[in-house]
């Protein structure tokens, strides 16, 4: 099967001082059809980790995969992500927007200094620089549908600092974000 496979690593981040590097993966060859296998799963779309090490425990519990890459044509990455019931993404901001329809599940999506309730069919959109975070409930997954430009720059976590800044001008969120 591996000769199927582009085995060249896609430029999908661009340099930065920052530490965080986008998991390498190979690109796979397009194919016309892949048929979902369970919920949230596809045929030829491999389960990958979210993110390398040096994250530390800003994310619990989820997953990524790859629906369609930067060789089809439009310059973007659609991702699937999976938030384990109880589980969250990283807390952070970037310059590239990212587009969100969730999946499957409900939980909270933090966007700026708003949290919402989500659930299945729900549409997120995240502009640039501003905060974000992704939370499952209890009880319940969270699988969401994240669209973003190939060439991006990469995520920055909150500061401490930062962070006391934001509960102190909104408290209410002290108790959702996980950071
Ligand atoms: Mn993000």
């Amino acid at each position: 099967m591996h000769d199927e496979y582009m085995t060249r690593s896609l430029p999908i981040a661009k340099q930065s001082t920052d530490t965080y590097h986008t998991p390498s993966h190979v690109v796979k060859a397009l194919t016309p059809f892949r048929k979902r296998t369970d919920v949230g799963a596809w045929e030829d779309v491999d389960q990958l980790i979210y993110k390398e090490q040096g994250y530390g425990a800003a994310f619990k519990s989820i997953t990524r995969r790859i629906l369609f890459d930067s060789n089809a044509g439009q310059h973007n990455q659609v991702r699937y992500f999976e938030v384990a019931a109880g589980g969250w993404s990283t807390f952070e901001h970037h310059e590239h927007t990212h587009q969100v329809i969730i999946y499957r599940g409900s939980g909270t999506a933090i966007v700026g200094y708003h949290s919402f309730q989500v659930s299945e069919g729900d549409l997120i959109f995240v502009d640039s620089w501003q905060w974000h975070q992704f939370i499952a409930n209890d009880d319940a997954a969270l699988g969401f549908i994240c669209i973003v430009t190939a060439d991006r720059d990469h995520p920055v976590q909150a500061t401490p600092a930062q962070l006391q800044e934001i509960f102190s001008q909104h408290p209410e969120l002290e108790t959702i974000i996980h950071a």
